[in-house]
């Protein structure tokens, strides 16, 4: 890491703050080398989808979008009908920061939430949302959306994947997952990627690459491939087809070469479980959902949260109640070990 580059030391605000992690800039320089056709008819972008499908181990259609906002609310929008229904938490990406994103492009598809438990929706919280009512005047439920990290940092494992997924079956909803942190879930759980998603049931996952070192871009990765049959189309119609779509789809062949996604992804789960343990040494500092994969949520007594603010590092605290640090393949051990030193010194 450059540690001439402004706010290595201090920039735990999300792991999109990072930059572009190296294997995906060389492999966006190499696709600038002359033309190639546009909208994503070309050689490259083809490559990718091929490598997605034998990581995934499957034949499953793939789409590039822009950003995990899209992605998620042109999922959503195909798997559902204006008057269906979405089943997520509270603290669902889709539902308090999307702007109404997945109600807008689904012409009105109603989000269902329950309460969140530890970032993570529960079968039977499912089972009481779709079960609730189903007569006419009710938005019919169509699809169980969860995220893959959660957004308070804790991992669904492939038993509680596969729990929820057949109490989705069972009520005939369809299963879509918000993967804006896949890569941390899978470096998290050393699981295949294949048993993550469609061998547990997942019909759509939203594989978000901007927050694992791309420059931009998130792949909708469809294992039902009926599902996609118009997505094309949507895509285009939102503004989400980019007519350069191989510097879009380019930077991904960089991440997957050699397993670089996922080794920069354990990279930084390493780094927010160096940074949980050393905050929760310290008096009155505690995890307030537990650390497993990149993101720490702590709270913090108000000496330690003005010394920090004071040193300039930048965090958010209105994500789960208490301070969040979020750390990217682009954390240092140096960043790491000073945040918690500063923590020290405001609670000696
Ligand atoms: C960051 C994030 C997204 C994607 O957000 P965009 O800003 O639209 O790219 C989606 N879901 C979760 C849980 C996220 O943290």
């Amino acid at each position: 890491m450059d540690t001439s580059l402004p706010g290595w030391r201090t920039q735990f605000a999300s792991d999109n703050t990072a930059g572009i992690c190296p294997e995906a800039l060389e492999a966006l320089q190499a696709a600038n080398a002359g033309w190639l056709p546009s909208y994503g008819n070309d050689a490259l972008t083809r490559e990718v989808c091929d490598h997605l499908r034998e990581l995934f181990e499957t034949e499953c259609d793939v789409y590039f979008v822009f950003n995990g906002t899209a992605a998620n609310s042109l999922a959503l929008a195909t798997m559902c009908q204006s008057y269906h229904s979405v089943i997520c938490t509270d603290a669902a990406h889709i539902e308090t920061d999307e702007c109404g994103a997945p109600e807008f492009f689904s012409n009105g598809t109603k989000l269902l939430t329950a309460p969140h438990r530890e970032g993570k929706l529960l079968p039977a919280d499912v089972r009481l949302l779709a079960t609730r009512r189903s007569d006419i005047h009710y938005p019919r439920p169509r699809v169980v959306s969860i995220a893959q990290t959660t957004e308070t940092g804790t991992v669904y494992r492939p038993d509680e994947l596969a729990a929820l997924s057949s109490e989705a079956r069972a009520n005939g909803l369809r299963l879509h997952m918000d993967g804006a942190r896949f890569a941390n879930a899978v470096a998290a759980l050393g699981a295949k990627p294949a048993d993550l998603t469609w061998r547990a049931g997942v019909d759509v996952l939203c594989f978000g690459g901007t927050k694992m070192g791309l420059p931009i871009g998130e792949a909708v990765v469809f294992f039902d491939r009926d599902l996609s049959a118009e997505f094309a189309w949507r895509c285009k119609q939102a503004g989400q087809l980019a007519s350069k779509m191989r510097f879009l789809s380019a930077p991904w062949l960089g991440m997957l070469k050699n397993e670089a996604w996922l080794h920069r992804s354990a990279h930084a789960n390493r780094m927010a479980t160096r940074l949980a343990a050393g905050l929760c040494a310290l008096p009155g500092v505690s995890l307030i959902s537990p650390c497993e994969a990149n993101g720490v949520f702590v709270s913090l007594p108000p000496a330690a949260d003005a010394a920090l603010r004071d040193a300039g590092v930048v965090y958010y605290t209105f994500i789960g109640g208490g301070a969040r640090f979020m750390c990217s393949w682009a954390s240092t051990e140096v960043a790491v070990d000073e945040l918690i030193a500063l923590v020290a010194a405001a609670l000696a």
